[in-house]
């Protein structure tokens, strides 16, 4: 279904990156494989690709850096000859109450979940307008639609993922190019194993379908914003989150 297409997933060394990196080499793309810190692990998603008859690279790329994502693409690029798919999912956490929170993690959350993915998108669609086609999905979160407390700068950058998704979507929209947004709820990921277990049970009650999300199922999504079929959708904002937010 995407043979011959290449997909860059930011993040995918582990937790939903992975599982997205996982999907999407399962339906024949070539997938780029990035990391920041580790290097281990996104060799592991590599060898597991490979080991399915897939193909896979991994890159090392700090999203929050600008010049490294220009280099990074540059490569990707020269590697593979085209990107038809970029899913900008790296994230961070820096919680804590407003009045407690230091400039720096509110800067460091928003440069590699809000930045990082202008970074990427700023470099890849040069190459989408070229080949006039495109799928770029931005992984948001329900926290950056109803906001969150103890996440001011987690929110911030997530909504302003939305804001990014739609205004990239009007761009580039008459190169054949789609821009979407996922929000996904509470997944069972390292960033949600350190919540503490009330935050857990207070939260898995406001869920309809009363259990946290699993990687997989924000990557079927993922996989369905980037096949063909998806094609007539572009500026949205698709909720994975077991009905939280109606
Ligand atoms: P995770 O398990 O903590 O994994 C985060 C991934 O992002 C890792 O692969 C990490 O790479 C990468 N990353 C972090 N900083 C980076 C940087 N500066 N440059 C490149 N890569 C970087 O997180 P997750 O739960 O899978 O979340 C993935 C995305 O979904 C995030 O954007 C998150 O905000 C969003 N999300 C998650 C949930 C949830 O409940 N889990 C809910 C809504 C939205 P290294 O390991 O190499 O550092």
């Amino acid at each position: 279904m995407l043979s011959g297409k290449t997909a860059v997933v930011t993040g995918a060394s582990r937790g939903i990156g992975k599982a997205i990196a996982l999907k999407l080499a399962s339906q024949g793309a070539s997938v780029v494989v990035n990391y920041n810190g580790s290097k281990e692990k996104a060799r592991e998603v590599e060898q597991e690709i490979q080991a399915q008859g897939g193909t896979a690279s991994v890159y090392q790329c700090n999203v929050a850096d600008y010049e490294q994502c220009e280099t990074f693409i540059q490569d990707v690029i020269k590697q593979y000859g085209r990107v038809d798919i970029l899913v900008n999912n790296a994230g961070i956490t820096k919680d804590g109450l407003l009045m407690k929170m230091t400039e720096e993690d509110f800067d460091q959350v928003m440069d590699t979940n809000l930045k990082g993915a202008f970074h990427t998108i700023r470099f890849v669609s040069r190459q989408m307008l070229k080949q006039k086609s495109g799928r770029i999905i931005n992984m948001s979160s329900v926290s950056g639609v109803a906001g969150n407390a103890g996440q001011a700068n987690y929110a911030a950058s997530k909504a302003g993922l939305i804001g990014l998704t739609k205004a990239a979507a009007r761009e580039l929209a008459s190169r054949g190019i789609t821009v979407n947004a996922i929000a996904p709820g509470f997944i069972e990921t390292d960033m949600t194993s350190v919540l503490p277990e009330k935050v857990k049970e207070a939260s898995v009650a406001q869920i309809p379908l009363g259990t946290f999300g699993k990687p997989e199922h924000v990557a079927a999504a993922v996989a369905f914003l980037a096949s063909e079929e998806a094609g007539y959708i572009t500026g949205q904002v698709l909720h994975v989150d077991g009905g939280m937010i109606m």
